[in-house]
């Protein structure tokens, strides 16, 4: 009994030594333990791209290499658009249908209206040459008039030194022989859905005249002329190249010459 007692006891002994145990610290690094080798990732091996030299682009042809050789500060081509004036110039004039004309042009023009005339047109000329003192007065009373709306009016109005009918090169058709071209709130806008707008667009460059202000060109040349049927004399050559081309006169001088040609900033 005393032997069993005393292995009892050893046995607790035993036991509660085992729970004192002095508890695991977490190690800390000391000057003896080796140098951590951080782990080497794998990463792929660079490529050398060898450098190579920019490739020369191919030259782009000029679609205008082709362009007529004219003379671009000739007469034909006296520019006047709502950025680039004239001033108070007048070209030398003769009389045509009633009116004055460049005298440069008086052939043509009649070989033009006599050619939509005898193709059963009744053809007007409506304006032709404007002096910059009627461009001035025109004008003037034209937004005087229409005061309620000033602004708009002075908007669709050329101011002196400005319109194309100053250079005498320019024709204003009508079917209206009651046209008269001092009253200033004619409108013939509905020109655009005759027959007679139509042929004369489809045959003006037979004659050296060009449609004046194409839709979709306001930002070469600013406020049209208020008529729609307004053409424009530059040539045989330079017409059928313009129209072959989809070019509007600005477009056309700024080929051989851009400094002739003022663009307001967009
Ligand atoms: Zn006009």
């Amino acid at each position: 009994m005393k032997r069993t007692l005393s292995a009892i006891l050893l046995m607790s002994l035993l036991l509660s030594l085992s729970a004192c145990a002095i508890p695991t610290l977490p190690r800390t690094k000391t000057e003896s333990d080796p140098e951590e080798i951080p782990e080497v990732q794998e990463t792929e091996p660079a490529v050398i791209i060898p450098e190579t030299p920019e490739p020369t682009p191919a030259p782009t042809p000029d679609p205008y290499a082709d362009k007529p050789d004219i003379d671009i500060n000739s007469w034909e081509f006296q520019l006047t658009n709502s950025y680039n004036s004239i001033g108070e110039y007048q070209p030398p004039y003769s009389v045509f249908e009633g009116q004055g004309i460049n005298e440069n042009i008086v052939e043509q023009a009649t070989a033009f209206v006599k050619a939509a005339r005898e193709a059963g047109f009744s053809a007007y000329c409506s304006t032709i040459l404007r002096n910059y003192e009627f461009q001035d007065s025109h004008y003037k009373s034209f937004v005087y008039n229409q005061a309620a709306d000033a602004v708009d009016a002075a908007n669709r109005m050329l101011g002196p030194g400005l319109s194309d009918h100053q250079t005498g090169l320019a024709i204003d058709f009508t079917d209206d022989a009651s046209y008269n071209a001092f009253y200033g709130s004619f409108d013939d806008a509905y020109m655009k859905d005759t027959e007679l707008y139509q042929w004369l667009v489809e045959h003006c460059t037979e004659y050296g005249f060009i449609l004046r202000y194409p839709e979709g060109k306001e930002a070469f040349y600013g406020t049209p002329c208020n008529h729609p049927a307004h053409f424009r004399y530059v040539g045989k050559e330079a017409a059928a190249y313009m129209k072959e081309h989809d070019l509007c006169l600005e477009e056309f001088i700024i080929l051989y010459d851009p400094s002739k040609v003022f663009l307001p900033q967009p």
